[in-house]
């Protein structure tokens, strides 16, 4: 068994250094907080009764003084929210001190995709996707922590919301823990470990599929455990479809408590259902995803919410998908391989901006089948040798990322993306290269040669050209041609 990593061990300690009492509270501030994201009922309640708040609270089941946390709710209070004053509404204190402990999980879970000792190549290449979708993704970036591996137990998905980010297709069928797909699903996981180390701890076992359609689910996250030392988050929007096998997957959380898992919340009917089903503390290693439209929170324009935004937009009617620019613009997070187990199939995936090239928020860098554990090992090895150059090859044509936009300065140059600015510079050496690469066209060679024509010594320009690459901003889109979409050997012919 690996060892406990530091992200296990920080999100053990969320709940065993609070007493049961402080968890029994909190878990009622969440039960509030879901209540007042999800439900407008409950909000225009508090509103018209903000002398009488108890009697709301009381209404709704949740045992809890509201006076205690009106930096979370009322419009004049909310100025006190993360201020030392905080500490004068101690429930609103409790649960800002817990979502900063939760925050903080989020980045640890980021930091365990990290593998620079177990495979250099690949972890060099996720830092890129990384640091691209920083740049180009706006607000919602920081909140994806780029697993290295999505597996999919099912085919197809048999819940078919009408907002699926990735336009799951309809379910077909499950994949089943027999005996030999145990042994390939124990061999597959095994090889994670042994490719990537415990960055294989981020793996995750749905995509455009549902965890309650795979009966066996729990047996299959529960040999994850044993394999990787991690229990898979699971999200799922069918809560209620099986609440026994749902019970199933709580009692692992409980068993073994490593990450959240997360209920998609589809209309305030099923709310209501999950909120009478399970108690505040059955819930408090669950978060509610609100997706029913008397929510606060925006879905992300990506797959089929995309296709709706541009059916309405069209049409000249409002949506409750995102709106700005910088908003969630895709619900895709694996920065590395989506298998399939019935199809046998192993794509190479990283997020991106939802658009007409990538609807589905998330690009497809290469594609191959495998029957094996063998040969699954030969494919990862494959894609890893022939899609991430761990540093500029001679022959790679280069330019900076469409979403880009390019200005020149004396001293180098600045590129301008959704809400964030890159700039790069130092002296000619540096504008000289920004216009070349602005240019389009100049193989990294020919840009290299020309910059040490112009008086660059060789290793500082060689420098600068993996400096650029390695910051995330040059063309490495697949469906155009950018850097590693070719294999190696046809990019060198
Ligand atoms: S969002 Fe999830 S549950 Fe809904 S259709 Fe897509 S994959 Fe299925």
């Amino acid at each position: 068994m690996p060892q406990v990593s530091p992200c296990i061990e920080h999100y053990r300690r969320i709940f065993s250094e609070r007493t049961p009492e402080e968890l029994r509270t909190l878990a009622h501030i969440k039960r509030f907080m879901e209540r007042l994201v999800a439900d407008d009922r409950f909000r225009i309640k508090l509103r018209d009764n903000i002398d009488n708040l108890n009697a709301v609270m009381e209404e709704y089941g949740i045992d809890l003084d509201a006076e205690q946390m009106l930096p979370l709710f009322h419009r004049q209070h909310l100025k006190y929210r993360l201020t030392e004053e905080e500490a004068n509404w101690p429930l609103a204190l409790a649960w800002d001190n817990y979502i900063k402990q939760m925050q903080r999980h989020r980045d640890l879970i980021r930091d365990l995709g990290n593998c620079p000792d177990d495979n250099a190549a690949f972890h060099a290449w996720r830092q890129r996707q990384i640091r691209r979708s920083l740049s180009e993704l706006g607000g919602s970036a920081q909140s994806i922590t780029h697993p290295i591996v999505a597996y999919e137990l099912s085919k197809g998905c048999t819940v078919g919301c009408w907002f699926c980010g990735i336009s799951a297709d309809q379910f077909q069928n499950y994949w089943p823990y027999t005996d030999d797909n145990a042994a390939l699903w124990r061999g597959i996981v095994g090889e994670m470990v042994s490719l990537f180390g415990t960055a294989a701890q981020t793996g995750f076992c749905y995509w455009a599929t549902d965890p309650s359609d795979n009966p066996d689910y729990p047996r299959f996250i529960e040999d994850h455990y044993h394999i990787t030392g991690h229990l898979p988050q699971t999200t799922t929007a069918a809560p209620l479809k099986n609440v026994a096998l749902t019970r199933q997957i709580l009692a692992l959380f409980d068993k073994y408590r490593c990450v959240t898992n997360r209920f998609s919340i589809l209309n305030l009917k099923l709310f209501d259902r999950v909120h009478a089903e399970f108690s505040p503390e059955e819930l408090m290693g669950v978060e509610l995803v609100t997706h029913n439209r008397q929510s606060l929170t925006t879905m992300a324009s990506a797959g089929r919410a995309r296709e709706r935004q541009i059916s309405l937009r069209e049409a000249g009617k409002s949506d409750q998908i995102a709106k700005l620019p910088s908003d969630h613009s895709t619900i895709a997070c694996v920065s590395g391989f989506l298998v399939n187990m019935i199809d046998r199939s192993v794509k190479l995936v990283s997020p991106t901006r939802s658009s007409d090239r990538w609807p589905l928020g998330y690009r497809v860098h290469a594609a191959a089948t495998f029957e094996t554990v063998d040969e699954y090992r030969a494919v990862l090895g494959g894609m890893i040798a022939d899609h991430m150059p761990d540093q500029l090859a001679a022959h790679e044509v280069l330019s900076f990322r469409g979403d880009l936009e390019f200005e020149p300065l004396a001293d180098g140059f600045n590129l301008y993306g959704t809400g964030c600015t890159h700039w790069m510079g130092g002296g000619p050496l540096y504008a000289r290269l920004g216009e070349l690469i602005d240019a389009g066209g100049h193989t990294a060679g020919e840009i290299r040669d020309e910059l040490v024509r112009a008086g660059g010594d060789i290793f500082v320009v060689t420098d600068l050209l993996d400096d650029v690459f390695d910051k995330g901003l040059l063309n490495d889109d697949p469906s155009l041609n950018g850097i590693g979409s070719l294999p190696a050997l046809r990019r060198a012919s």
